[in-house]
């Protein structure tokens, strides 16, 4: 982690909780966060139903809301969808898009991506830029170019570290308790600090996260290495304890 750059972790809590665990775990973190901010921010991305409640619960501190993902337009005949504009609205200040599990399940492309961080920054939302092979694409050697080639397609024209963070989600490794080596890690981290750089101007602020199988005993390691500045975080970030032990570890 270089010091320039300040740490994120962000909890994706997917489709986990009702009001009452998500308002008691939020509250619970912003606890432990404090009103003045940790040495790295700390970010919770709820189901869209929650993020206004989940944002009033950790208002006053230092913890911030996200949501798990926008609509790339603005407002329309887009049943169930919900716009980058609502999230602000309900007190979100950051949005993932393209995680790995909308683009399988929900057919997104690195367009439908792109459109959608697009949107995000046009409603001054942070965009998190999720990226990351599957597993047949690493053992077939292809983990760098596919990583690049989702960078290169995914982060709209324009981004800046203070629009637009990047997250390597290895899909392999998200919910089955499998992470890369270090080694690999700092590998594709170090790509994707590379084409960051050499497309936004030589750039290097962004903050690039990793995720997939982050916990509190694992955590240290990874966010040790130069290249990750922070982490996403799943399954771990439903246990307040487990999840405030990865913040600690920054
Ligand atoms: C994720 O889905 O973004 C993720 C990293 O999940 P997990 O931590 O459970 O692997």
């Amino acid at each position: 982690m270089a010091s320039s750059r300040r740490p994120l972790i962000a909890g994706n809590w997917k489709m986990n909780g009702l009001r009452q665990d998500g308002v008691a775990r939020a509250k619970d973190l912003a606890a432990r966060a404090g009103k003045a901010a940790p040495k790295c921010e700390v970010i919770l991305c709820p189901p869209a139903i929650l993020v206004q409640t989940v944002a009033e619960a950790v208002k006053d501190g230092s913890v911030a809301v996200g949501g798990q993902d926008c609509h790339a337009k603005a407002s329309g005949a887009h049943t169930g969808d919900i716009s980058a504009a609502m999230l602000a609205d309900a007190g979100a200040r950051y949005v993932i898009v393209g995680h790995s599990e909308r683009r399988a399940a929900h057919h997104e492309s690195d367009g439908d991506v792109r459109a959608k961080a697009q949107a995000a920054h046009g409603a001054g939302l942070v965009a998190i830029v999720c990226v990351g092979e599957s597993e047949a694409q690493r053992d077939a050697g292809q983990a760098l170019p596919v990583v690049e080639a989702q960078v290169a397609g995914s982060v709209p024209d324009g981004a800046t570290p203070k629009t637009t963070v990047v997250a390597y989600e290895p899909i392999w490794a998200i919910g089955t308790g499998r992470t890369p080596t270090i080694e690999q890690i700092a590998e594709v981290h170090g790509a994707i600090r590379k084409a960051l750089a050499k497309r936004h101007g030589g750039e290097t602020g962004f903050r690039i996260l990793y995720g997939g199988s982050v916990k509190a005993s694992n955590a240290k390691s990874i966010l040790a290495l130069d290249d990750v500045d922070g982490a996403l975080v799943g399954g771990a970030s439903l246990d307040a304890a487990e999840f405030w032990g990865i913040v600690e570890s920054c």
